[in-house]
């Protein structure tokens, strides 16, 4: 194998240059030609691909975001589109391809490798951590301490004017943001996707803790799970509450990569490219227990990550 090429593709997410840096750095010293591919699977049929040296990926570790830019692909989708992609990559002389992204990326990259036979490996980029297959994807840990950042200093403000507040976090299907962040910033109540909510409730929770003495009350909602907005309006309805509600949104997504999603995303890069040159293909290269671990791509899309059922009773048992 003497050229592979590197891309990051669907919704980014910080550490994303981390990942590429240390794909084009491990390419490099084992003896390989490193391509970069712009914007995703877009950018790979318009065939935007590029030679990438070593001072390419300098000063790129800490920054947010993705140098290379990511895209959103339908065309790729097509039979049409994906015959463009792999004749460029042909015409490149690409032998190996490392893709970063989420679910959607990873499927467009198990195509590659199962109708097309090309050599794939896939890293896990997503801040919601819904990927099969690593205990826990590039992005996820900034993202994390971003919305503690944010929830911390609601609290503030919150605690001071006697108000509950609704903080809507990301997540579609997948709470484990939103679960994550209430029991690192000491939510009184979590609302996810998983796991059916009653309103009533969590009202009667929180109105027991005002009466206690407590002075302000912290929801966290996944996206996923309902719009903010509507779950504040029925806390201000039927619990009487004076609600605040903020919607993170974007903010989660950007920022330096923090040190915990720098190291990931250099271990995962490093092992993709020596994964390639093993000859390993149509594998996500992801976090096991301590140790990183490849698993087929027709695994990770199609299994579920289950929700942490111990975590979810901590946050329970920890906000009564
Ligand atoms: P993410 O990778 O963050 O989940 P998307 O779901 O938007 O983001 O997927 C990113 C890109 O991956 C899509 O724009 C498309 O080009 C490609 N992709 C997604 N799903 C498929 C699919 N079923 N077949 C082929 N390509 C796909």
């Amino acid at each position: 194998m003497n050229r592979i090429a590197v891309m990051t593709s669907g919704g980014d997410c910080p550490g994303m240059n981390a990942a590429i840096r240390s794909v084009v750095r491990t390419g490099i010293a084992n003896g390989l030609e490193v391509f970069g591919i712009e914007q995703g699977y877009k950018g790979l049929m318009e065939n935007r691909i590029k030679l990438l040296e070593s001072k390419d990926v300098a000063n790129m570790i800490q920054r947010g975001g993705t140098f290379l830019k990511s895209a959103r692909s339908l065309e790729f989708k097509t039979d049409e589109g994906q015959q463009m992609a792999v004749g460029n990559l042909e015409a490149n002389g690409i032998e190996g391809l490392v893709v970063i992204g989420g679910d959607g990326s990873l499927t467009g990259a198990r195509i590659l490798h199962e109708k097309f036979g090309i050599k794939v490996v896939g890293l896990p980029g997503s801040i919601d951590n819904d990927i099969y297959g690593t205990s826990i994807s590039i992005g996820v840990d900034t993202a994390l301490n971003t919305i503690c950042r944010a929830v911390d200093m609601i609290n503030e403000t919150a605690s001071s004017h006697d108000r509950t507040f609704l903080i809507e976090v990301m997540g579609r299907n997948c709470g484990y943001l939103a679960l994550m962040s209430a029991i690192a910033s000491g939510a009184e109540a979590v609302i996810i996707p998983e796991v059916k909510y009653n309103i009533e409730s969590i009202i009667n929770k929180i109105k027991v803790r005002y009466v206690e003495g407590k002075s302000r009350s912290v929801v966290i909602v996944a996206e996923g799970a309902g719009s903010a907005y509507d779950i504040g309006k029925a806390f201000q309805l039927i619990g009487g509450f004076d609600t605040r509600i903020t919607v993170l949104g974007h903010l989660q997504r950007g920022g330096a990569p923090s040190v915990f999603d720098r190291t990931l995303a250099t271990r995962l890069g490093s092992a993709a490219v020596k994964g390639l040159i093993e000859g390993r293909t149509g594998v996500m290269a992801g976090l096991g227990n301590r140790e990183i671990s490849f698993t087929p791509l027709s695994e990770v899309l199609t299994k579920k990550r289950d929700l942490d059922e111990t975590m979810l009773k901590i946050a329970e048992e920890l906000s009564l």
